[in-house]
């Protein structure tokens, strides 16, 4: 047994001295003195054959050679800690200045901007973002914007139905037909019914119709605007219009009201806002263009027409005060108060800002949008 214990410091001696590294180092480590493998314990499982006296003669030469080869560790150990700091400021250098790594970045898609950008425009004057549902029953998409069951007003909004157990237990409201809705206008009514007045809302949400070409996507967001309050009037809302207009598409934009028909406001109007291209002329010449004054229009033997609004104006959306069966389904007195209403496409504001002339290159998961965001 002495000859093995001598063999195993011999050549412990040999190989800890040449231990690269503390990796190695802990290997040899492993190798020599583990409890379970280590080649110490191997040889020492043969006291128990030896004679007492023996016994006692090899274990105390096995505790020497354990210590020798601790003491071999240390020292390797030691030495390798002194190298690896006599050189850390060589190999850990780390220039702080140095620019750092550009990772790739996304950007936040053209449609979700509008809608941050619009919402934080009325924010300003006082409107409440608020949600209401993008899947709603029958009674909230029509009826109660007075559109009554079979009534032919609906026939613009073709909408997509859902498969859906009609009765709602007679509950008028809940039950009937669900539909993915069509206009945002659904949130008028559930706004109302929070029994809280004034009302200052602008709905921002998805929409659907049955419609797919260079100016419609089945999806789309539109947003829409609530005002209830006593003492309202066309004014303020032809003043929140200008103001929206003017701060989204830029000061120089005016804005007129037309005439319309929408069941659920009256009176109803169509919103034009003059056009960039042309500074609300209508015509395009050399000579003219950048001139925002509509009192100087050209002759047409001066100029050519605008092909962007062929008369000044471009068609934004609608808008109206609110029809007084729209106010009594939301459970509010329309000889007390009166509201407007408007609404009308992200989607439509976003291409008219940009010139964009086709909606469905919004949608198409072109990345070059991104990257041009
Ligand atoms: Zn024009």
């Amino acid at each position: 047994m002495r000859e093995q214990l001598d063999q195993l410091l011999r050549d412990a001696r040999e190989k800890i001295p040449m231990a690269p590294d503390m990796a190695a180092l802990d290997v040899l480590e492993l190798e020599c003195l583990g409890r379970k493998q280590g080649t110490l314990t191997a040889v020492l499982r043969g006291l128990g054959a030896l004679s007492e006296a023996e016994r006692k003669v090899a274990g105390q030469h096995g505790n020497a050679v354990k210590q020798d080869i601790e003491q071999l560790l240390a020292a390797k150990r030691a030495e390798l800690t002194r190298a690896r700091i006599a050189t850390l400021a060589q190999d850990e250098w780390v220039d702080m200045t140095a620019p750092g790594t550009t990772l790739p970045r996304g950007a936040v898609h053209p449609v979700s901007r509008a809608i941050s950008e619009i919402a934080a425009i009325f924010e300003r004057i006082g409107f409440i973002r608020s949600r209401h549902p993008e899947v709603d029953s029958d009674y909230y998409a029509f009826e109660a914007l007075n559109m009554p069951v079979g009534h032919p007003a609906r026939d613009e909004w073709e909408t997509f139905f859902v498969a859906h157990a009609t009765g709602g237990g007679g509950k008028k409201k809940e039950g009937g037909r669900i539909v993915l809705t069509p206009h945002t206008s659904n949130g008028q009514v559930r706004e109302m019914e929070k029994g809280l007045l004034p009302i200052r809302m602008v709905n921002i949400g998805k929409c659907y119709r049955r419609q797919i070409d260079a100016t419609h996507t089945p999806m789309f967001h539109q947003f829409e605007g609530l005002l209830v309050d006593q003492d309202v009037s066309v004014t303020h809302l032809k003043g929140t219009i200008d103001y929206f207009v003017r701060a989204y598409f830029g000061e120089e934009r005016r804005t007129r009201l037309r005439p319309y028909h929408f069941r659920f406001t009256e009176p109803s109007f169509e919103i034009d806002i003059s056009c960039a291209v042309c500074g609300g002329t209508g015509f395009l010449s050399s000579s003219f263009r950048g001139v925002r004054n509509e009192g100087s229009r050209p002759s047409q033997d001066q100029a050519t027409k605008c092909k962007t609004c062929k008369s000044g104006w471009l068609e934004l959306g609608g808008a109206g005060m609110v029809h007084p069966n729209v106010l009594v389904s939301g459970g509010i007195d329309p000889k007390r108060h009166r509201g407007f209403a408007f609404g009308w496409g992200v989607e439509r504001v976003l291409m008219m800002k940009y010139g964009i002339s086709d909606i469905r290159l919004l949608y198409g998961n072109d990345v070059r949008w991104l990257r041009a965001c």
